[in-house]
């Protein structure tokens, strides 16, 4: 991007009314979560260990006094590990994910984005998600409300969602549409819907394995309406250390890469959790009905070009 299209761009009405939004959407997220108890974690940007991702994204790194440091991809252990402190945890968490050229066109890749991180001890996944939609739908409420004429002039009109969301098993939903699933089951649907049961090679190890159905998560991706795709993943956690272990031997993966997080666990304990992640541009694009991410902030980082701001 060149400088010349940050003035295009910053005067562009649609920007404008997105940004005012994108503002209000974090406050109503925030107070949701407040008004139920949790706590507002700060941010992490570097770590000794963050979340290995399921799809291939290279890791960015950076060397300060001679140490490595990991760019966060999610604070996902950062948020299971706070739950020693509270039981009940979220972060406006700043992430970098080094996407793949071909996820260029997606409309909602972005390499830097933010996703309000929750998680909650003693939880199962069907708590969580019960927790996610009152989120979505007063978030949504909250803004038809409050910002309902910016929306009008976008010629957007929200329909709220009701309880509960629809689910799909990720296997009848594979059976049915085969790779394309998340697309086509999303273009089709007029409100949100929980994939559920997401295979085990599907997702990262610490998602937590159903002890009565091996192979099968207790964990869910939420999809928006309208062809919007991927809104958030989340699930139950693996608590137990020897199953993280099977867990990360079973993804090819070597235990010294979460070496932070599992001293941490083993002097301290893995809580038993359950948590979700939603990612801010993508529920602001959603609510705007922006055609791309990048048009919902104003200093967005595209997928393979530089961006100078
Ligand atoms: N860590 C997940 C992600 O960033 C979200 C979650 O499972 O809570 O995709
Ligand atoms: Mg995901």
């Amino acid at each position: 991007m060149e400088i010349e299209e940050y003035g295009e761009k910053f005067a562009s009405p649609f920007l404008k009314k997105a940004l005012k939004i994108h503002s209000d959407t974090r406050r109503f997220m925030s107070d949701f979560l407040k008004d139920r108890g949790f706590i507002e974690l700060p941010p992490v940007i570097i770590s000794g260990v963050t979340d290995p991702l399921n799809h291939p994204t290279s890791r960015s790194q950076i060397e300060i006094y001679g140490h490595i440091y990991e760019l966060t991809k999610s604070m996902i252990f950062h948020k299971q590990l706070a739950l020693h402190i509270a039981d009940k945890i979220f972060a406006f968490s700043p992430n970098i994910r080094l996407e793949p050229e071909k996820r260029k066109t997606t409309g909602r890749h972005l390499i830097e984005f933010t996703q309000i991180d929750v998680e909650m001890r003693n939880t199962t996944r069907e708590e969580i998600m019960d927790l996610g939609e009152d989120l979505v739908i007063y978030t949504m409420k909250k803004i038809t409300e409050q910002d309902g004429d910016l929306l009008s002039s976008l010629g957007r009109k929200l329909k709220i969602p009701s309880k509960p969301f629809k689910k799909i098993t990720f296997t009848d939903a594979y059976n049915e549409f085969s790779d394309k699933f998340e697309e086509e089951l999303s273009k089709k649907a007029k409100e949100p819907f929980w994939i559920i049961d997401i295979p085990l090679k599907e997702r990262e190890f610490y998602d937590r394995e159903d002890p009565k159905r091996p192979g099968v998560l207790l964990d869910m991706d939420l999809i928006y309406p309208e062809g919007f795709g991927e809104a958030a993943s989340g699930g139950e956690r693996e608590f137990e250390l020897n199953q993280i272990y099977t867990r990360i031997a079973k993804k090819n993966q070597k235990p010294e890469q979460f070496k932070w997080y599992i001293e941490f666990g083993k002097k301290f304990g893995f809580p038993k959790s359950a948590g979700f992640g939603i990612g801010i541009e993508r529920f602001v694009r959603f609510i705007t009905g922006a055609k791309r991410i990048e048009d919902v902030t104003p200093f967005p980082k595209g997928i393979g070009e530089f961006f100078p701001l």
